[in-house]
Order: C-alpha cells, then sequence, then structure tokens
C-alpha cells in the first residue's frame, strides 16, 4: 500500500517530530493534540527545526514552504484522521489512555488505515486487543529527536498481518530510516537497555560515585556511547523513562526495574529533564550545566 495521508496523535517531543519526518517524506501529514497548546508547541517546534536548517544551509527555502504546505495542525481527531493510510499515535506512555485512542480510532480511521503505537516500552498486542482490528496494528518505535535519529524499531505482535509489517518497514525506509524488526517483549531491543543503564547511572550519582557529567564522560570516552546515560535520560524526559521502567517492573513482575527514588523524587519535582529546563541537569540557560544545589 502506497501512503499518501498520515495522521499523528499527540504533538508533543515524539509527535512533532514523527509529523516533521512523514512532511519531510511528501506525504499529507495532520498534526492532532487533544491540548490546543501542545500542538502549537509542537508546530512550533517543527518550523523552528526548519528554520534552524536553512540558517545551516542545509534546508532550503523552497523546501521548507513545501513541508509547511504538507503539514496541517488539526484540532479534531475525526478530521486528523480523515481519508488517510497511517495513524501513529504518540500521546504518554499510559496503557489505559492507548487503549482508549486504538478504540477510537478503529472506528474513525479508513478501514484500511495501519495503526501504529510510539510506545517505548507498552506490549503491543495488549493495545491491538482492545481493537477488533489487530491485524492493522505495529509498534513503530522512534528515537529522539525524531529527524535526526536513524532507526525504527518496528514492533511485530502475533496478529499484526505481514502487509502491515511490510508498510510499517516501507515508511521506515521513506523516512531514510534503518528499520529492525522486534518480538513484542515489554521494553523491545532498545528501552529495556536503555532504561536499566539510565536508572543504574542515577543509582550511582545518588551514592556520590562521581558527578553527573563525569558518569555521562564514563560512557562516552569509555565505551564510546554518543551521550551519556544521565543526559540521554534528560533528553527523553524523565518522566518517560520512569512510566517505561514501572511498566517493565510490572510487565516481568521484577521489582529490580523499579525507578531509582532519585528518579521518583525529580518527576514529583517536576524536574522532568531538559524540556522542563531541568532534570538530572539544569538546561535553564538552554546549555547543559551541573546542577549546583
Ligand atoms: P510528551 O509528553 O512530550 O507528548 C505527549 C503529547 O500527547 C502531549 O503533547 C499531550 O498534550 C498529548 N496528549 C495527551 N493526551 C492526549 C490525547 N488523549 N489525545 C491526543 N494527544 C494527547 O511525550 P513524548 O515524549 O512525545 O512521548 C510520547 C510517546 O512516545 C510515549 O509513549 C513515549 O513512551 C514514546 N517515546 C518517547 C521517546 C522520548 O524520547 N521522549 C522516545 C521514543 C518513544
Amino acid at each position: 500500500m502506497a501512503i499518501r495521508a498520515v495522521a499523528v496523535i499527540g504533538a508533543g517531543t515524539m509527535g512533532a517530530g514523527i509529523a516533521q519526518v512523514c512532511a519531510q517524506a511528501g506525504w499529507d501529514t495532520r498534526l492532532f493534540d487533544s491540548f490546543p497548546e501542545s500542538l502549537e508547541r509542537g508546530m512550533c517546534s517543527i518550523e523552528e527545526f526548519w528554520n534552524k536548517g536553512i540558517e545551516l544551509g542545509k534546508t532550503s527555502s523552497e523546501q521548507k514552504n513545501g513541508w509547511m504546505t504538507s503539514l496541517v495542525a488539526v484540532s479534531n481527531i475525526s478530521d486528523a484522521v480523515d481519508g488517510v493510510d497511517l495513524v501513529v499515535e504518540a500521546v504518554p506512555e499510559k496503557m489505559g489512555l492507548k487503549q482508549e485512542i486504538f478504540r477510537e480510532l478503529e472506528v474513525i480511521a479508513p478501514p484500511h488505515a495501519i495503526l501504529a503505537t510510539n510506545t517505548s516500552g507498552l506490549k503491543i498486542s495488549m493495545i491491538a486487543q482492545s481493537t477488533g482490528c489487530p491485524e492493522r496494528v505495529i509498534g513503530m518505535h522512534f528515537f529522539n529527536p525524531v529527524p535526526v535519529m536513524p532507526l525504527l524499531e518496528i514492533v511485530k505482535h502475533d496478529e499484526a498481518s505481514p502487509e502491515t509489517i511490510e508498510v510499517a518497514r516501507d515508511v521506515a525506509e521513506a523516512m531514510g530510516k534503518t528499520s529492525i524488526l522486534v518480538r513484542d517483549i515489554p521494553g523491545f531491543a532498545t528501552s529495556r537497555l536503555g532504561v536499566v543503564l539510565g536508572n543504574e547511572a542515577i543509582r550511582m550519582l545518588s551514592e556520590g560515585v562521581a558527578s553527573a557529567s563525569d558518569i555521562d564522560t564514563a560512557m562516552r570516552l569509555g565505551y564510546r556511547h554518543p551521550m551519556g546515560p544521565l543526559e540521554l535520560s534528560d533528553l527523553v524526559g524523565l518522566d518517560v523513562r520512569m512510566d517505561i521502567l514501572n511498566s517493565l517492573a510490572e510487565a516481568f513482575d521484577d521489582e529490580s526495574y523499579r525507578p531509582h527514588p532519585l528518579l521518583e523524587e525529580l518527576v514529583k519535582s517536576g524536574f522532568l529533564g531538559k524540556k522542563t529546563g531541568r532534570g538530572i541537569y539544569d538546561w535553564s540557560s538552554g546549555e547543559k550545566r551541573e546542577v549546583q544545589d
């Protein structure tokens, strides 16, 4: 099936990035969010990204104008999915919320549309089985920042049809991304390793093993990770990481996955990472700084 039109549900960190790459792939792209201010923020962040590209000489004004024409902010979910071939859901990592949205999508999206979730670690089959069309449901796990990261992790549950998997592969290719195919085991191949590393780094920080930047430098220079686990946690969002850890603890019935108390404390204080100006690091100046208090 050729993709012509796509709807992205949720205009946060990931949804905005996914809508951006869909527009860049030349598809008629509708971005929806149930909060008008989030939708506005998502659209602004995409335009900022493109403006920056023009400043750096990576994007031409003609390209930006073309992409802007393909991308529309839509404030009603039914209008957003009208006539689309693919829906990508990127709302917060809550099983109940995602199931509710997929039940609605089954009713309002065209019957041929592929319904993808960008969950970082929830079981795709539990989302798929909340609909009467599990064969059309698939995990399409993008990485942050979506326009930059070259991987798309496709997560197939047992009832996903071969055509759904093929379309997901084609979507990755059209976006210029490399896809991997992973079984529907919570945390998939990426998040499970990523959150465990991040949680352990937070434990080490709380034990005073080293400063945040020294722990990050250890992994960058000692293990050739492009970014340290603490900085990456701030970039992803500490709330997002905490939700993944809790869902892994529940899915595997294993308390060792639970978020470290320092992570819980930061989230409770609203220090969610770069997006709120403070997480493990202080980002209030726009640059990463060690927290002083
Ligand atoms: P986010 O909090 O930045 O964005 C979520 C958006 O969903 C918000 O704009 C919110 O207003 C909107 N929303 C909430 N309820 C909604 C509803 N009922 N209908 C429509 N929109 C609604 O979160 P995020 O970081 O973009 O994460 C979204 C999903 O992507 C999660 O499942 C997360 O686990 C996954 N994910 C996140 C990352 C990351 O690095 N942040 C990476 C890969 C996958």
